[in-house]
């Protein structure tokens, strides 16, 4: 397999196409990287971003960091996998979007998402040697440094594929601001992070779920997941949903609220809609320019606690895996990932990821 000759779809600018290419497979690897087989990857919004040219990545490169994998080599001292389970040719492998050293002072504090020396998969220029490092491609390789976790056998591809972007940040954002079942929380956004964290809410037990969307449609599946109140912000006043969240909180508001749409503007519904001493949690707003517009008054005689998040630590991508072992039958996962194409038709599956139709599009390599 080494050596090898394989195929990848490459980016390399705005408005063009995404352009098949030959690679060679790296001859050998790194004592602790591995090379995988992809056997699907998901279309993330953030890839659809670097294709408009609303965000701009090192190009060419290959896009796709939500993906899962077969393991086809194994450096040598490479042996288990983030659970501690032995890792070998041939199993089904997720890992996490990011690769870190281990030895730099963020890893050193247990945020080894912000390593300084990251490198993180679908972001890399396809130029440089090891060339292989986003999902739509037929080989990946696997940095040193990436938390690699074998996939339970109960989890179907599509649903497993988009677990290390979407439900590892949200139970990251979880564990960060805290939820129990005596409280109710309001979710700002009903993509595939929002969706995630209403199932997350509905296993917490908390007493009651609102969110927020502009999109009929997600806001369906979100009452699907079991949220209680879905509430379609598009013409409404802040001040109505307000109220509507007052009315059903017995006038105080709620207790915990996440920020996933990445609209700005939702962050002053937030701080109306929570009570006096409640958290909230921003974790969507990664563009440059979002200015909160808030009034800090309100922060501090409203005792709210306001803490922000980015991506996650690699043992959520674990607890993200568990989860869906014990939790994806309960939940309309099988309805996230709405047509799955093949590595050969991605632009046709980019066209149909940007229609927004579907919270994913699926694209199978194996
Ligand atoms: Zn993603
Ligand atoms: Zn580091």
């Amino acid at each position: 397999m080494l050596g090898k000759e394989c195929k990848a779809a490459v980016f390399s600018e705005v408005g063009k196409p995404l352009e098949m290419r030959q690679f060679k497979l790296p001859r050998k690897l790194e004592p602790r990287a591995a090379l995988c087989k992809v056997k699907m990857s998901t279309i993330c919004g953030s890839d659809l971003h670097t294709i408009s040219g609303r965000r701009t990545e090192p190009a060419p490169l290959i896009l796709g960091h939500e993906i899962i994998g077969e393991i086809v080599a194994l450096g040598s001292d490479l042996k288990n996998d983030g659970f501690g389970e032995k890792l070998e040719v041939g199993d089904r492998v997720s890992w996490s979007i990011m690769a870190s050293c281990g030895r730099c002072f963020y890893c050193e504090l247990d945020l080894p998402q912000k390593c300084e020396k990251l490198r993180k998969y679908g972001h890399t220029c396809c130029n440089e040697p090891p060339h292989l490092t986003g999902g739509y491609a037929e080989y990946i390789y696997l940095f040193p440094g990436t938390a690699i976790y074998k996939i339970p056998a109960d989890i179907p591809d599509e649903i497993a594929t988009p677990a290390n972007c979407a439900l590892s940040t949200v139970i990251n954002a979880v564990e960060t601001i805290g939820l129990n079942e005596k409280e109710s929380v309001l979710i700002q956004g009903a993509g595939l992070l929002g969706l995630n964290l209403v199932a997350l809410a509905v296993e917490a037990g908390v007493k009651k779920i609102f969110v927020t969307d502009v999109v009929k449609s997600r806001l369906d599946l979100a009452g699907k997941f079991g949220a209680d109140f879905c509430i379609n912000v598009k013409d409404l006043a802040c001040k109505e949903v307000v109220s509507q969240i007052r009315d059903q909180t017995d006038g105080y508001g709620v207790d915990v609220a996440f920020e996933i749409c990445g609209v700005k503007e939702a962050v002053g519904l937030a701080v109306e809609s929570l009570r006096i001493g409640g958290r909230y949690l921003i974790a969507g707003l990664v563009m440059p320019g979002s200015d909160l517009g808030i009034d800090g008054n309100q922060l501090t005689r409203k005792y709210l606690t306001v803490k922000g998040i980015h991506n996650y630590n690699p043992k959520h991508l674990g607890m993200a895996l568990r989860f869906l072992e014990k939790c994806s039958q309960k939940f309309p996962y099988g309805e996230l990932v709405g047509r799955v194409l093949s590595l050969s038709q991605i632009n046709e599956a980019i066209e149909s990821a940007s229609t927004g139709k579907h919270i994913r599009i699926g694209v199978r390599t194996g």
